[in-house]
C-alpha cells in the first residue's frame, strides 16, 4: 500500500506552488489533479500518470465520492498518490471527505499547504487583509451554502468570499442584509495569482457593476478594512497627534 500526498498548487501559475510541493510532486507515480491547477505543472512529474478528476464524469459534488474510491484505489497500487488541489488543500478543497476516505482503509497521508486565493488576491491588489487599528480579523466564507444558495455575513473586519463570482449582484444585496454599510470598500479579483488577473475597487452597493469584467473566471470578493485602497501615509506629527487618541490595536 502506498501513501497520498494532498499537494496544495496555489491559486495561477505554477511558480506559486511551494518548494514542498515541487518536490512531493516529482515523487508521485499517479496525479490526481483538479481542473483549475496550470497544465506547466504537469512539468514536475514528467514520469506520473495524471488523471483530470475535474473532468465531468469525476469533479463537483455528486461525484466526490467517485474521488474518494479512486484515491483509494490508487494508494492501493502506487507507492506515491499525489492529489494536487488548487490553491489550499484545507481551504473549501473537500479535503475532509478524502482524509476520512483514506483513514477508515488505514492508508498514509501527508499535506502540504498552498497559497490560497484570498492571499494571491490580497498580492494582486496591493490590499492587505489586516490592516493596524482598523482590520483585525480576516474570515474566509464560501458564498454558497451546501444547498446552493447565496448567503453573506460579517462576522470579521475583512471577510472574504469565494465562489460568488456569479453572483455578484445578489451579493451586494447579501451583504447589506447583514449590516455592512453600502459604502463599505469591496474589491474583485478574478485569477488571482495569473499573469493575466484582474482587480477592480467598488463598494458594497455597487458590488454588480464587477459582473461583466470578472465574467467567467474564478474570483474572489474582498469586502471590509482589507478592500479599502492604501490610505496616504500619515506625516509623523499626524501619527502621534493620532496615536494619544486612538487605542492600540
Ligand atoms: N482551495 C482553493 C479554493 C477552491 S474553491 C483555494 O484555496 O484557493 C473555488 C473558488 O476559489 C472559486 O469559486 C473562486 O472563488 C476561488 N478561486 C480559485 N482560484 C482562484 C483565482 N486564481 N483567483 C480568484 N479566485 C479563485
Amino acid at each position: 500500500m502506498g501513501r497520498v500526498i494532498f499537494i496544495g498548487a496555489g491559486p495561477g501559475s505554477a511558480d506559486l506552488i511551494t518548494v514542498r510541493g515541487v518536490r512531493r510532486l516529482a515523487e508521485a507515480d499517479v496525479v490526481l489533479f483538479d481542473a483549475l491547477t496550470d497544465p506547466a505543472l504537469r512539468e514536475l512529474a514528467p514520469r506520473a500518470r495524471w488523471v483530470d478528476v475535474g473532468k465531468r464524469g469525476f469533479g463537483r459534488a455528486a461525484n466526490q465520492e467517485a474521488i474518494n474510491a479512486r484515491l483509494v484505489r490508487e494508494a492501493q497500487s502506487h507507492a506515491c498518490v499525489v492529489r494536487l488541489k488548487g490553491g489550499d488543500p484545507s481551504v473549501f478543497g473537500r479535503l475532509e471527505e478524502e482524509l476520512q476516505a483514506l483513514t477508515e482503509q488505514g492508508i498514509p497521508f501527508e499535506i502540504v499547504p498552498g497559497v490560497t486565493a484570498a492571499l494571491a488576491a490580497a498580492a494582486d491588489s496591493a490590499r492587505p487583509l489586516t490592516r493596524r487599528g482598523s482590520g483585525r480579523s480576516v474570515s474566509l466564507t464560501t458564498a454558497m451554502t451546501q444547498l446552493g444558495t447565496l448567503q453573506a455575513t460579517r462576522s470579521a473586519d475583512t471577510e472574504v468570499f469565494y465562489m460568488a463570482g456569479r453572483q455578484l449582484g445578489a451579493l451586494s444585496r447579501k451583504l447589506r442584509e447583514a449590516g455592512w454599510p453600502a459604502d463599505a470598500p469591496a474589491c474583485v479579483v478574478s485569477r488571482a495569482g495569473w499573469p493575466d488577473a484582474i482587480t477592480s475597487a467598488h463598494r458594497v452597493d455597487t458590488l454588480a457593476d464587477a459582473a461583466v469584467l470578472h465574467a467567467g473566471r474564478p474570483a474572489v470578493v474582498t469586502v471590509g478594512a482589507g478592500a479599502a485602497a492604501l490610505a496616504p501615509r500619515t506625516t509623523p506629527a499626524d501619527a502621534s497627534a493620532t496615536s494619544l487618541h486612538m487605542p492600540a490595536p
